[in-house]
């Protein structure tokens, strides 16, 4: 064998045939007919071909695959619009409780009143932070409660025998929005952002008529501004005889300071994952609870939890109109119990403090920034900026060169090209974890990149160097994702 770093082998290839890092117990189950419920057929033939390893070395296989991936336990994971705040552990551990884990959805009502009991306190925590009349837990990510909003709103216009064809949204819209909107039947108008980086009122103005059913928007934006004609917008939407639904996913700014339901919106879903730290990446898992006003809660997926007077919960199946079941169970039912942990950890004053901190960081690290990037939108920022990175542009360097060179640096990019409605964008979530030097530490990566811009384009160009892979085939990797690994 060469010499060759430990930790880049393959486990397949530390395999020694005959060494173990396991001791299991026998097997309680008889293992072949007839006794057995499992039949010949379905027996292995082979033994499975697993690497044969010492428990250290399987140990230092998942430790290092842990370290070739950016994670918020490495570093500042500033990534726009993900909110990618410190995960505490404290909550991965409430949700390992074998009382939590072990539980199966298909047991009986009365063997998980506690779950049941904490899916009904979650409800309630969300609604006093939404001024929502009720919710459902059932959607397994936020994209998937857009569209359950938007059936809902369906259901809603179709009680009144009213075909109504079009949900507006604005140009700066996160791709799921138009997307959830299709996917329910509906096609989309684009409403414009005008120069202060919000809605557009004359646009919106000339958008609206009774084919409306509904409008779709972030708050705060996507561009991280407070839409602070939300009131105006909201009348202008109901006039018109149709919805509001709030897009949650920018919550983390808001808890406490103000409220969808107050701001005359309808529907609203919240990322869990997002706005109360369940770790999330790669692609799951989620949480994306929708809140509505009462006028909707009978459109509701059911089953919901419900309480009888005599404190014992059950599920709710009785709701005639609503839109029926959108999760083969109940939802991600630890990252609610995730959730609900960070919730009673904060308490209402820690969580307005969470957002009200959030709000701070971000517009302390814009402070750091605008004399070096541009800055398009930037009256009222909330929890994140976009910055544009046309100057470095116009010097040779564009802004995914900047994404990968600071990766070099041990830290996360921001979120880049998003939204549309910034050239160059360089989208900045910096959430309420991360301490001021932190900021101050990415803020000095940022200003040093800049003038590599002109000292060393060749070398942001060439990068990442520091990282396990270099650059990828974006989509070649997204569109043949290949996430295994197979043995010879
Ligand atoms: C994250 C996000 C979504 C989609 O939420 P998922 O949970 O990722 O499906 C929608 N809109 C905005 C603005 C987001 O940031």
């Amino acid at each position: 064998m060469t010499a060759t770093h430990n930790a880049t082998l393959p486990i397949f290839a530390r395999s020694v045939p005959g060494r173990i890092g396991h001791k299991l117990p026998s097997g309680d189950v008889p293992a072949t007919e007839p006794t057995s419920v499992l039949k010949r057929h379905m027996l292995r033939q082979q033994a499975a071909h697993l690497p044969e390893v010492s428990e250290p070395e399987v140990v230092r296989h998942y430790v290092t695959l842990s370290t070739r991936n950016h994670h918020i336990d490495k570093d500042i994971y500033p990534l726009g619009s993900c909110t990618m705040k410190y995960n505490p552990k404290i909550n991965d551990a409430v949700a390992e409780l074998p009382g939590f884990a072990q539980l199966h959805p298909l047991q009986g009502e009365g063997q998980i009143q506690g779950a049941l009991e904490l899916m009904f306190h979650l409800e309630q925590a969300l609604k006093a932070m939404t001024g929502m009349h009720s919710f459902t837990l059932q959607p397994p990510a936020g994209s998937s409660g857009e569209l359950v909003g938007v059936l809902m709103m369906r259901r809603y216009h179709q009680a009144r025998d009213d075909d109504r064809k079009v949900i507006v949204i604005p140009d700066s819209a996160h791709g799921t929005n138009p997307a959830s909107v299709v996917m329910a039947g509906y096609q989309t108008v684009k409403v414009a952002t005008d120069d202060r980086g919000r809605v557009d009122l004359a646009d919106l103005r000339s958008k609206l008529s009774s084919e409306v059913a509904g409008m779709m928007l972030t708050q705060p934006n996507t561009l991280g501004l407070f839409e602070d004609h939300i009131e105006t917008i909201a009348g202008l939407v109901h006039e018109a005889g149709g919805l509001m639904y709030m897009d949650g996913a920018n919550l983390n700014a808001l808890i406490g300071l103000t409220r969808p339901a107050d701001m005359g919106f309808d529907i609203t879903h919240i990322n869990l994952h997002k706005t109360f730290s369940t770790p999330h990446g790669g692609g799951g898992p989620g949480s994306g609870p929708i809140g509505v006003t009462r006028q909707l809660s009978s459109y509701l997926p059911a089953p919901r939890v419900a309480q009888d007077i005599s404190g014992v919960y059950r599920w709710d199946e009785g709701q005639a109109e609503s839109i029926g079941r959108v999760h083969g169970h109940f939802g991600n039912f630890g990252m609610l119990v995730r959730a609900y942990a960070y919730i009673l950890a904060l308490g209402g004053d820690g969580l307005a403090n969470m957002s009200r901190r959030a709000v701070l960081n971000a517009n302390y690290l814009k402070s750091t920034l605008t004399d070096i990037y541009d800055l398009p939108y930037g009256d009222g920022t909330m929890h994140e900026f976009v910055l544009s990175g046309r100057r470095q542009k116009e010097r040779g360097i564009k802004t995914l060169d900047i994404a990968k060179k600071l990766l070099d640096y041990g830290v996360h990019a921001p979120t880049v090209y998003f939204p549309l409605v910034v050239p160059e964008a360089l989208m900045i979530e910096p959430t309420e974890s991360e301490t001021r030097s932190t900021l101050d530490r990415f803020s000095a990566i940022l200003r040093e990149i800049d003038g590599l811009v002109d000292s060393d384009p060749d070398g942001i160009r060439a990068a990442p160097r520091n990282t396990p892979v270099r650059r990828l085939d974006e989509t070649t990797a997204n569109r043949e994702l290949d996430v295994h690994w197979m043995a010879e």
